[in-house]
């Protein structure tokens, strides 16, 4: 194992920076987080980061591991290893460049792209569709985030600005979304929307519900949440199949907390997405959870540096 080439993989998320020491068959040798506050300076969060690599390197040294490269997962458009804004969250997070400041501070290559696409890159390379080609993934959560791989490689359009998969229009003139459109898949289909919809039909308070809790209510065949978790995953289904008619995956990976809820969770998603695809184009198409979980960021970080190998 010591003899492969390994790679840093960093993940940075609102709270913590993520950091493991990764294998080129995706073993995790070392891996920790740093927190970073939600007041968090720009300088804060590359410090953060640049102390989380230095661990790493530190801990790859000890163990005698060579070490190929540092790949790191953000919000944010990136292109080039440069994040050109859209992660609202972090201080000034905009015209950074990552790959030139860490290859400075560590002398050696540094590849950064968007979070949701690195996740879907390390599903594809050591997860849920290990061995395929074409895959398409979204990780439902606060919003619905998305990445699509394509003959191997991560496509995000033109100079990465694309890949959006959770702001495909599933209504028209729909209800508004965070992106400042209307009708997106997000808007009625992330964690968020499906604990709106249950308030909405039940008169509880938003605060006191999270996706767990609908989830159990369905288990107990509470009407209101089997009807709840019926559009929630009808949406999904719509939005999925027109992933399908437009790429004709491999595999549809579907990340994200609730995403853990069950192969039921899953089998209802594809009851719906089946239904409204077109037989040519997904016979093929398998849709399934994601396996990475909380090491999907910094495992597809460091799938960044391994496929450049
Ligand atoms: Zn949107």
């Amino acid at each position: 194992m010591i003899n492969q080439p390994h790679a840093i993989g960093i993940d940075l998320g609102g709270t913590f920076v993520k950091y493991a020491l990764v294998s080129q068959l995706g073993d995790i040798l070392f891996n920790g987080k740093l927190p970073v506050g939600c007041d968090a300076t720009l300088e804060d969060t590359l410090d953060a980061i640049q102390e989380s690599i230095q661990y790493v390197v530190d801990e790859a040294a000890k163990k005698g591991i060579e070490l190929k490269g540092i790949g790191i997962g953000s919000p944010g458009v990136i292109e080039n290893g440069v994040v050109l804004g859209g992660a609202d969250n972090l201080d000034r997070w905009e015209n950074i460049d990552l790959a030139t400041i860490y290859y400075e501070k560590f002398g050696m290559p540094v590849f950064a792209d968007n979070d949701a696409n690195v996740m879907g890159l390390g599903e594809t390379a050591f997860g849920a569709a290990k061995d395929c080609s074409d895959v398409i993934f979204i990780i439902v959560g606060t919003g619905i985030g998305g990445a699509s791989v394509i003959n191997g490689q991560l496509y995000g359009g033109y100079k990465n600005r694309g890949a959006e998969l959770g702001h495909l229009t599933i209504q028209h003139d729909g209800i508004p979304c965070s992106c400042g459109g209307r009708g997106c898949l997000e808007a009625y289909a992330s964690t968020s929307a499906l604990i709106q919809q249950y308030a909405d039909k039940t008169g509880k308070d938003v605060k006191e519900i999270n996706g767990h809790y609908i989830i159990e209510k369905f288990k107990e065949n509470e009407s209101e949440a089997i009807a709840c978790l019926k559009d929630h995953t009808d949406y999904l289904g719509h939005g999925i199949a027109g992933f399908i008619n437009t790429f004709a995956p491999q595999k549809v990976v579907i990340g994200g907390g609730i995403s853990e809820a069950g192969q039921f969770y899953i089998d209802m998603i594809k009851d719906s997405a089946f239904k409204y695809a077109m037989p040519d184009c997904s016979t093929n198409t398998d849709i399934v959870a994601a396996s990475l979980g909380n090491n999907a960021g910094c495992l597809g970080a460091a799938s960044l540096v391994i496929k450049h190998l």
